[in-house]
């Protein structure tokens, strides 16, 4: 298991690729494909969060989803603490489920209607025989508290709560297994602004009590700057920018990235700052463009950028960047 900064390294993914197949006609051949995902990589390190961020259907949440085999990838590894994910059978596949979980977004969807909250957050309890009985009781109630709820709730159905309340029953299912590594999906996107604030200062709470590792995926890069201590930036189902959230935040190098900043706002009239306008909509992954895939919507595009993909480099410690000419802006 490799380390850095002391700090051992839970999660390595390497090249992953998950495309989905278009299919027409009687006989329902492939036609097309979407590429999702497209050759991603990054590691990531004990409780430690990475934030993945990009705007809608650039594949942040196939990637979690991916990684997670709810969608089964079509290329690529996946290493949790150097064991194979993709190759994991039977016991260890089980074992691994428990320690990886996941946060949706809809806390609305994302719960079983007709289930009492005590039988949501028990679920995975039985599944991995971690508490029976009047433990197993002792145990769901504790959640209930642990994330700001209380166990005189876990004899009601999710309808009874509102969408923060809901979003934290979801956050005791995920804690439920002793998970170490949560990969939480726009898990605060469908909440008002002020609940938005409280769940991810719970998860931040949580994150220290219970020494847990995030993938946070948002498309909100002021969510993402709130949470995260490493940002991986994603466009048409790559990694474009990866770094530190202070170095991505004080020097972004990608000229995608520098636009989605120059869109957060300012809360000081005093200071203004230019807002790049992308030209264009996001292409489709369908058919993704030659070259940078940025191309077609970047205000620096050379000739170069039509033909040769850019690799992602790292330009400074610890700061990937995919773009022909990172170094010169
Ligand atoms: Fe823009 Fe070219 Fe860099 Fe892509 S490689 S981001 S098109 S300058």
């Amino acid at each position: 298991m490799r380390e850095k900064d002391g700090k051992n390294r839970i999660l390595r993914v390497e090249n992953l690729v998950k495309y989905f197949p278009i299919r027409a006609g009687v006989f329902k051949r492939i036609v097309a494909w979407v590429k999702a995902v497209d050759g991603v990589s990054f590691d990531v390190y004990e409780g430690e969060t990475l934030g993945l961020v990009g705007e809608s259907g650039c594949g942040k949440t196939t990637v979690g989803m991916t990684i997670l085999r709810l969608y089964e990838p079509m290329g690529g590894k996946v290493y949790f603490r150097d064991i194979d994910m993709f190759s994991a059978k039977g016991e260890r596949l089980r074992k691994l489920r428990q320690k990886v979980q996941i946060i949706f977004q809809d806390p609305y969807s994302s719960l079983n209607p007709r289930m009492r909250v005590k039988n949501i957050i028990a679920e995975g309890i039985r599944t991995h025989k971690l508490a029976s009985g009047s433990e197993l009781t002792d145990r769901v109630a504790d959640l209930l508290k642990k994330v700001g709820l209380s166990p005189d709730h876990m004899n009601r159905f999710p309808h009874e709560f509102s969408g923060g309340q809901r979003q934290r029953i979801g956050i005791a299912r995920a804690l439920a297994v002793n998970p170490e590594l949560i990969i939480c999906d726009e898990a605060v996107s469908a909440l008002d602004v002020s609940i938005q604030a409280q769940i991810l200062n719970l998860l931040k709470d949580l994150q220290s009590e219970f020494k847990l590792t995030y993938i946070f995926i948002s498309h909100a890069l002021n969510v993402i700057k709130h949470i995260s201590d490493k940002v991986a930036v994603m466009y048409l189902g790559k990694i474009v920018e990866l770094a530190d959230k202070k170095k991505l935040f004080d020097n972004p190098l990608h000229p995608y990235t520098k636009a989605l900043m120059s869109a957060i706002p300012i809360p000081d009239p005093e200071v203004r700052r230019e807002k790049i306008i992308l030209k264009g909509d996001v292409p489709s992954p369908i058919n993704p463009p030659s070259g940078c895939r940025f191309h077609t919507r970047c205000p620096f595009a050379k000739d170069i950028c039509k033909e040769e993909e850019p690799d992602l480099i790292e330009i400074e410690e610890g700061h990937f960047v995919a773009c022909h000419f990172a170094e010169k802006f």
